[in-house]
């Protein structure tokens, strides 16, 4: 064997165990009874703990020394999985152990706080345990960071590499403004439309039957994956050949599985369209969250908002509910899909204020590291955003401050990717435009030209490009918001009728 083939071999042992862990975490979202939490909570960290100890021992720092001298003898593959795992490696290796430790038991400790101020209705029960994430995460920072500018800026380069607060303050900043203009327009000139028949009863079997046959068409593959039934639904690759999705039904609402599922059929698509020679390796699996988000996004709200799209698929939905829409013509029915509407709880957001919900995230994310609030003045900060940017006030702290889970993981700096997704993906049908006809192909019975426009541009690199450099090769340009506010004047002007 060569050190190569050695390092390949030792990365799959890693991989390996991941999976393992992965099915551990699909199962326990979707099958395992609720008191087996507690077993299965010792099986996972066991497993995940080896492949952590795998990832940062000293075989691994052997192997990366080795071919930071010997670097003539990787392959290309080879040179490009040790610059990830590398990067990966130096990443944490700064970080005392004892002091993860803490972390990871004050974001455990944090989730059931957490629940219990949702439960009570009262931040101040969640407060102290934030505060103490937030102590950690910025002592982190400083052996964390590279050469990133603000302490906000490390952060976000872990979910985002190579993103910085320079370049969203500018591109969010547009997005919202442009964003409060359409609203604007919208309540002044616009038609409201008819969306009571939305929340006409459709049995989970009915929706089942047409979303299914939409993903599929879009270019999910059910020979490896599966869709099932969860609280949270998430996609979950074990790996290319077993991208699996979930969902949560509604009988009274259609729209909300119909768009969820066709949202994480797009996260599927791109595991199991990455190029086989990144098997077992990091590289094997997305490439950020944003990228991953455009992707679904793509589907969710690029597709999922066409007219041709809907035209072609009404009648199939029609087939399968047998009469229930019989009276809602065409039009009707989409532009009722599409009606916009401001909400305080984000994940019941449409497409048009979606992007709303995280600039205020962001900006809130932002203030708290790059040092101008506290921990104790986030619901006012936060009821305060609302009311300017989308003329809405939280009664209370779980119509506001306390809905997201993700600070109670430690996980600021990834709200932007939802965000970023939604400008990636509209940029990415841009190009697309340019190579293809998407009205004419989702008008079609082939929808494959999309799905292998992505493959080429996007899915196959894996994590083996950087999400700028994948945006820039796909679309010829640098992150551009416009994009994504003209497709969104372009679909809402029609739901509302709105003449230019
Ligand atoms: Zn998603």
């Amino acid at each position: 064997m060569t050190k190569e083939q050695e390092f390949f071999a030792y990365l799959k042992e890693i991989a390996l165990l991941n999976e393992a862990n992965g099915l551990l975490e699909w199962d326990s979202q979707t099958g395992m009874p609720q008191a087996g939490a507690a077993n299965r909570a010792e099986v996972s960290s066991y497993i995940s703990g080896l492949a952590f100890e795998k990832k940062v021992n000293q075989t691994m720092a052997d192997f990366l020394a080795y071919f930071e001298k010997n670097e003539a003898e990787l392959s290309e593959l080879g040179t490009e999985v040790v610059k990830k795992v590398k990067e990966e490696y130096e990443l944490n290796h700064n970080i005392p152990t004892e002091r993860f430790q803490k972390l990871m038991k004050a974001t455990s400790q944090a989730h059931s706080d957490w629940l219990k101020a949702r439960e009570n209705n009262q931040f101040s029960d969640f407060q102290p345990i934030l505060e103490e994430i937030v102590a950690l995460l910025k002592e982190f920072i400083p052996l964390w960071k590279k050469d990133e500018k603000t302490p906000y800026d490390v952060l976000l380069n872990q979910y985002e590499p190579e993103m910085t607060t320079e370049i969203l303050d500018q591109v969010f900043g547009q997005v919202r403004d442009g964003i409060i203009e359409l609203r604007k327009t919208i309540a002044e000139k616009g038609t409201k439309p008819r969306t009571d028949f939305v929340h006409r009863h459709v049995s989970k079997e009915q929706q089942r039957s047409f979303v299914t046959q939409v993903v599929t068409q879009l270019g999910y593959d059910f020979d490896r994956g599966r869709l099932d039934d969860t609280v949270h639904p998430f996609m979950l690759d074990l790996n290319r050949n077993d991208a699996r999705i979930t969902t949560r039904w509604n009988e009274e609402d259609v729209a909300m599985a119909t768009f969820g599922v066709i949202h994480e059929a797009g996260h599927g698509m791109y595991e199991q369209n990455i190029a086989e020679k990144y098997d077992y390796t990091p590289l094997g699996g997305g490439t950020s969250m944003g990228i991953h988000e455009s992707q679904s996004l793509f589907n969710e709200i690029i597709i999922g908002s066409s007219k041709a799209f809907w035209k072609k698929q009404y009648p199939l939905l029609q087939k399968i509910t047998a009469g229930t829409f019989a009276d809602i013509d065409f039009e009707t029915f989409y532009k009722g899909l599409k009606e916009t509407k401001a909400s305080l709880i984000r994940i019941e957001a449409d497409s048009l204020t979606y992007p709303i919900h995280i600039i205020i995230r962001y900006e809130i994310e932002k203030m708290l590291f790059n040092g101008t609030i506290e921990v104790k003045d986030l619901p006012q900060i936060w009821n305060d955003k609302y009311e300017e940017y989308l003329g809405i006030r939280p009664e209370n702290d779980l119509e506001g401050v306390l809905q997201d889970v993700h600070w109670s993981g430690g996980s600021f700096g990834y709200f932007p990717s939802y965000a970023l997704g939604y400008m990636y993906a509209a940029q990415l049908r841009h190009a697309m435009n340019q190579d293809i006809d998407i009205e004419k192909i989702v008008a079609s019975n082939d929808y494959s030209p999309i799905r292998k426009w992505l493959t080429k541009n996007i899915h196959q690199y894996g994590a083996s490009r950087k999400p700028n450099q994948l945006i820039k090769d796909a679309t010829g340009e640098a992150l551009n918001p416009q994009y994504l506010l003209d497709y969104m004047k372009k679909i809402y002007f029609d739901v509302y009728n709105i003449s230019e």
